[in-house]
């Protein structure tokens, strides 16, 4: 067997699980959102605002994924009141669909609304691993420069939603939006684009407003 043949395979079986685990979603109503980004880009300051933003409306767990079994991020979740379970990789660099299907049960499916899940901090591989979420989102951030789409394009390709937290740092790092963007469009137009801030809330609306009919739709099927 070919070097390529075992990848196919691999990748196969991968695509396999997600279906079974969108399925799972599907049959309990979660709307779910695998949540992509380097390390430190704020993917967890973003699930945790995000917390507070939706709790009035819907209920919301979090799957964690981490290299090491430290259950920091988890605990804030669980902290702000919602279920959270984490998925500890043990040193693998993304999540697949297998480690999500064995997460999925742990967590109370039938009373969520919404199900985020915050992929290991990587901007290359966890873009190869479908999860079997309705939606991927990738989280940048203002001081890790504005090339980062040019030098990651694969990550930014089948995602919805693109945030860019940190603005308040704008005045400080030399950031061109438009460059950016521009970088974005040329793999994906596709994408809704929220400039935010998970320290000020600065552009925090515009996300949720775009979240809760994400959800709303689903829920209306
Ligand atoms: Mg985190
Ligand atoms: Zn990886």
């Amino acid at each position: 067997m070919t070097k390529v043949t075992i990848v196919e395979e691999i990748m196969s079986a991968n695509d396999r699980l997600a279906e079974q685990n969108r399925a799972l979603l599907d049959a309990h109503g979660v709307f779910a959102i695998n949540v992509m980004a380097s390390p430190g880009a704020g993917k967890t300051s973003l699930i945790l605002r995000t917390i507070t933003a939706v709790a009035p409306h819907l209920t919301l767990g979090v799957i964690e994924g981490d290299t090491a079994p430290v259950t920091i991020d988890a605990d804030k979740v669980l902290a702000a009141g919602m279920p959270a379970v984490q998925i500890n990789t043990g040193g693998s660099c993304h999540l697949d669909a297998a480690m999500l299907a064995k997460a999925l049960p742990q967590l109370p499916l039938a009373d969520l609304d919404l199900l985020v899940v915050e992929n290991v901090g990587n901007l290359v591989c966890p873009a190869g691993f479908k999860l079997g979420a309705h939606a991927n989102i990738v989280v940048a951030s203002v001081p890790e420069g504005d090339d980062k789409p040019y030098k990651y394009p694969g990550i930014y390709r089948g995602i919805d939603a693109l945030i860019l937290n940190k603005t308040d740092l704008l005045p400080y790092v030399d950031f061109n939006i438009p460059y950016f963007r521009q970088g974005i469009e040329l793999l994906n137009s596709e994408a809704a684009f929220f400039p935010l801030s998970c320290k000020t809330g600065e552009g925090f609306a515009a996300w949720i407003e775009w979240l809760l009919a994400k959800v709303g739709v689903m829920r209306d099927a």
